[in-house]
């Protein structure tokens, strides 16, 4: 996803704190306090310009949401979209997730969603995708016991990859959706690139997956 530099975009993120943690590590193992309302805790890694995280904490009020985003002129069109609706199930980071145990104590997300997360085709890349094996140990860290991943893309050949990343890590694959619009799940919020891929005709895969213990 690219996006102009926003030289406003730091003053942007002071201003609107009340939905953004401009210092997240210090909220480690603190974060049921750092909502209105201490309920489970969902995290999106990667979460572009906010239409999935904005969509599901208005479809679900009863839990609190977390969303990473690394790109600072991205994620403020998230803040935005979550200042616009007054969501205080909410809270925006403009973090990298190389580095979740800074800012997370074990046990302490309930599950994670990865939406569209970069491909990198490349093999010589492959420690960079979200799934591939350091990040599953970070997010096995996280997360608690029986604590799921939710991983969607239109990316045939990351979904093949992550699948095989999963099932190698131990972890127990719960659902694999090879079309997830001819579900027609009424529970699934698009994000943004679900909605472009998809109106191009392209099929959204998506796949659910537990770690083993
Ligand atoms: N999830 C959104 C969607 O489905 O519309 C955005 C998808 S976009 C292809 C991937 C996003 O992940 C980008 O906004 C990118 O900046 C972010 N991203 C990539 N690596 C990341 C990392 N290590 N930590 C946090 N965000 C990351």
């Amino acid at each position: 996803m690219r996006a102009r530099h926003k030289p406003w975009a730091d003053d942007f993120l002071q201003e609107h704190k009340q939905y953004v943690e401009l210092n997240p590590e210090l909220n480690k193992e603190e974060w049921s306090t750092v909502f209105q309302s201490p309920q489970p805790i969902q995290l999106e890694i990667g979460a572009g310009k906010g239409q999935f995280i904005t969509g599901m904490a208005k479809q679900n009020q009863r839990i609190n949401f977390i969303a990473i985003e690394l790109v600072k002129s991205i994620i403020v069109s998230a803040v935005q979209k979550v200042a616009d609706e007054q969501l205080d199930n909410v809270k925006l980071i403009n973090y990298d997730a190389n580095d979740l145990r800074e800012i997370f104590a074990t046990n302490e997300i309930d599950c994670i969603y990865l939406n569209f997360s970069d491909p990198w085709p490349k093999a010589r890349h492959a420690k960079r995708r979200l799934t591939y094996r350091t990040f599953l140990q970070q997010y096995q860290d996280i997360l608690k016991p029986g604590g799921e991943i939710i991983f969607k893309t239109d990316n045939r050949g990351l979904f093949e990859y992550s699948l095989t990343s999963f099932s190698q890590y131990g972890m127990i694959i719960e659902e694999v959706t090879l079309d997830l619009h001819e579900l027609n799940d009424p529970t699934n919020v698009m994000t943004e690139y679900e909605e472009k891929f998809s109106a191009k005709g392209q099929p959204i895969y998506r796949c659910r997956a537990r770690f083993n213990g």
